[in-house]
């Protein structure tokens, strides 16, 4: 019953807490400091992946996510940037890609991130078009007459000739990824295991909880599950509104539910997937390949967590725009 009372108490005192630490931001401030930032270059030899003309997806992803990295590292010196992998090999000398994935969230959680950003790189499945090559005679038969007059006669027939064409890809730009809203309960269960440094109420201290088997750590484990959708939200929005500003079109933030999206429900702190452009793309292969094309992208993405820090440094933890599905 005490420690019912207890997490009550938790519960309300954090959302009083976010009304008062509203109105006095230098409060604020050390309350929401970005500690640890994990930067995760999606995929790894021996998993490529996505393909263009004479690039692959992991190297991309690689180049970009140490940019990001380096930017991260200049303009917040006092903050941990980590990354998941900084050579062409999937993480921790792994060759499966799931174990990679699981090793993904396991070091992002053991690190205690307060943000992970997994970098990829967009693809379209290839698409053919059949057209019309010209025409040819085709010899088919039909029977004519009754009883024993009844016989088969050859007939001809224009038939078109088709042939197959792979059509281009001329998608691209940016989207960007936040586990899907029915993945939840995934996302609760990993922050169910994360031991906080007591710093549920953002209060500091060294009190540890777990977050496990009872309703009362259900009830703050929901409570954070929430806090990190909206925070994802947020960052997930300043990014691609970061990369518009650069001139990248942009597809908005998004919930996805297939495999490549599972680091995000596995990690237990807010987290994104950025799909930085689309490789099949001729013209978008050049830019993320491109000096320019990296820098652009790891300064907008720089100043997207810059403009988080300073949201939520001023107390504001979420931004009401609704994530289209797909
Ligand atoms: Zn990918």
């Amino acid at each position: 019953m005490l420690k019912r009372f207890l997490v009550f108490f938790i519960y309300f005192s954090l959302s009083f807490s976010l009304f008062s630490l509203a109105a006095d931001p230098t409060k604020k401030a050390q309350k929401e400091q970005l500690k640890t930032i994990v930067i995760d270059a999606g995929h790894g030899l021996p998993n490529s992946n996505a393909e263009g003309k004479y690039s692959y997806e992991s190297a991309l992803t690689l180049a970009i996510g140490l940019k990001i990295g380096q930017r991260l590292k200049e303009v917040l010196p006092e903050c941990n940037i980590l990354y998941t992998r900084t050579d062409e090999n999937l993480p921790n000398g792994l060759t499966d890609k799931d174990k990679a994935n699981r090793y993904r969230a396991q070091f992002a959680n053991e690190n205690k991130g307060d943000l992970f950003i997994s970098i990829h790189v967009n693809s379209m499945e290839e698409r053919y078009e059949r057209r019309v090559e010209g025409h040819r005679q085709e010899t088919y038969y039909v029977s004519v007459g009754k009883g024993r007059k009844k016989k088969k006669v050859a007939r001809t027939r224009t038939v078109p000739i088709y042939k197959s064409y792979k059509l281009p890809c001329n998608r691209q730009g940016t989207e960007t990824y936040i586990w899907a809203i029915n993945k939840n309960d995934q996302k609760m269960q990993s922050i169910g295991t994360r031991e906080e440094d007591g710093d549920i109420t953002g209060e500091g201290g060294d009190s540890t909880i777990n977050f496990y088997d009872s309703p009362e750590a259900k009830i703050l484990a929901s409570l954070r599950t929430k806090q990190f959708f909206d925070k994802s939200l947020m960052i997930a929005n300043l990014v691609e509104d970061e990369f518009k500003k650069v001139g990248r079109p942009s597809f908005g933030v998004k919930q996805r539910n297939n495999q490549g999206i599972w680091v995000l429900q596995a990690t237990n702190m807010p987290s994104i997937l950025i799909e930085t452009g689309f490789i099949c793309n001729e013209a978008e292969e050049d830019y993320l390949n491109s000096e320019k094309g990296q820098n652009e992208m790891s300064y907008a993405v720089m100043r997207a967590v810059l403009r988080y820090k300073q949201s939520l440094e001023s107390g504001i933890h979420k931004l009401d725009t609704i994530p289209t599905s797909k």
